[in-house]
């Protein structure tokens, strides 16, 4: 009974999965906004809905695979299997389901970046990837979700038996000042496998000083990504707290844009800086790591939750998976509300940019950005409902002219 419960609920997480990928797919056919025309030339614009069609298709594809492989591996209790061939104990059992599972989504994740990035990407010149960038990523990236997953269960196990149902708000402050940590370390991170080089001295250099001058803004330091070797695409972004704050531009950003654009998009991540969206959005994900605490602690305060699935009592690997289930569940209200959140940021993001002078500017620069990285010019709405973070791109157009009219 309890292990039929389990499935339903991570075939309803799965369903979500596929049913968001097919109203993705068929939102290739809407009408595109007027004021979005000439984003790409009819020539492109084709070959953008073939390139859609072609990569959605495949995700509906492979959210089914997966997620067949999955309930399959759950229903014939394939991870106490895994957990048996190893001595009885916490951490042998804890480590081998992680192993496990991790190995299991790493092939996923293998197999999903190979077809899209070198195989689609690659047929519609997108991708800049090579096979030893792509193994080394896989690689860094198994081993990344390994640490992170036995992190996340040995404090799930310490805290569980040091303080019981106290657990959830202490896992949460654990976990939030965990990703505290990340993201403080992230610039150090970020510098493995990537080359930054400080942006050289010129009129760009100076006009972004000045922007950052005129609001007592203290950045570390202006460095370019040397993003080109993996990505065509274009990006800017901030990390980092306090002095060690850095702005990083992609190289591809400095080369594709011009001044004035380049200057839009970083009054645009100026923008977010003053609004402290970043400081917010991690306010409110200190209310998802709550849930998350509470999501771990219904799975291990139950042992029925385990012996189900044949193990012989609480397996705290397989708490990991469990939470999986509880926040596929829950995870779609919660980022619900985070992306309603995130997508009025950009918004006011982007009115600092044209309060900055750049409003045009910040027209071409977003339609540039579409361009370069092959965006969906008319999602349906309830991919963006549930799924964007930024706005769809006509919207926050549309948005910059207004405000430029008044
Ligand atoms: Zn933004």
């Amino acid at each position: 009974m309890i292990k039929l419960a389990i499935i339903i609920l991570t075939l309803i997480g799965g369903l979500y999965g596929i049913v968001l990928n097919i109203v993705q797919h068929s939102s290739a056919s809407n009408p595109t906004p007027e004021n979005l025309k000439d984003v790409y030339d009819d020539e492109t614009y084709s070959k953008w809905k073939k390139y859609e069609a072609e990569h959605s298709r495949y995700s509906i594809l492979s959210s089914i695979v997966t997620g067949i492989i999955m309930l399959a591996l759950l229903a014939t209790d394939a991870y106490s299997a895994v957990a048996s061939i190893f001595p009885a104990g916490d951490h042998a059992g804890l480590i081998s389901v992680i192993v496990f599972a991790t190995l299991i989504s790493t092939v996923f994740e293998i197999i999903d970046s190979y077809v899209t990035n070198m195989i689609i990407e690659q047929k519609y010149g997108f991708n800049k990837m090579t096979v030893k960038t792509f193994i080394a990523d896989r690689i860094r990236s198994f081993l990344l979700n390994l640490i992170l997953s036995i992190i996340i269960c040995y404090a799930v196990f310490g805290f569980y038996s040091l303080v019981g149902v106290w657990m959830i708000p202490i896992f949460a402050g654990a976990m939030f000042c965990f990703s505290l940590v990340i993201s403080f370390l992230y610039p150090i991170l970020s510098r493995i496998g990537n080359k930054f080089t400080s942006l050289e001295d010129g009129e760009l250099k100076e006009s972004l000083m000045s922007l950052l001058t005129k609001h007592g803004y203290k950045v570390k330091a202006i460095e370019v990504m040397d993003a080109s070797r993996r990505t065509t695409k274009l990006n800017a972004y901030f990390t980092g707290f306090g002095k060690l704050k850095t702005i990083v531009l992609y190289d591809n950003l400095v080369n594709s844009m011009t001044p004035d654009e380049i200057c839009a998009v970083f009054a645009h991540e100026l923008g977010h800086g003053l609004h402290k969206d970043v400081p917010k959005t991690q306010a409110l994900n200190l209310i998802n790591m709550a849930l998350m605490g509470a999501v771990a602690f219904l799975a291990v305060s139950a042992p029925e939750l385990h012996t189900a699935f044949g193990f012989d009592g609480v397996n705290y690997g397989f708490v990991y998976l469990l939470m999986g289930t509880g926040l596929g569940i829950v995870q779609p209200f919660m980022s619900l509300l985070m992306n309603a959140k995130s997508r009025a940021a950009e918004y006011r993001a982007d009115r600092q940019a044209v309060s900055e002078g750049y409003g045009e500017a910040m027209i071409s620069a977003l339609k540039k950005l579409a361009r370069e990285n092959f965006s969906h010019l008319s999602p349906s709405k309830i991919n963006v409902v549930l799924e964007y973070s930024h706005p769809p791109l006509g919207d926050r157009i549309a948005a910059v002219e207004k405000q430029l009219k008044k």
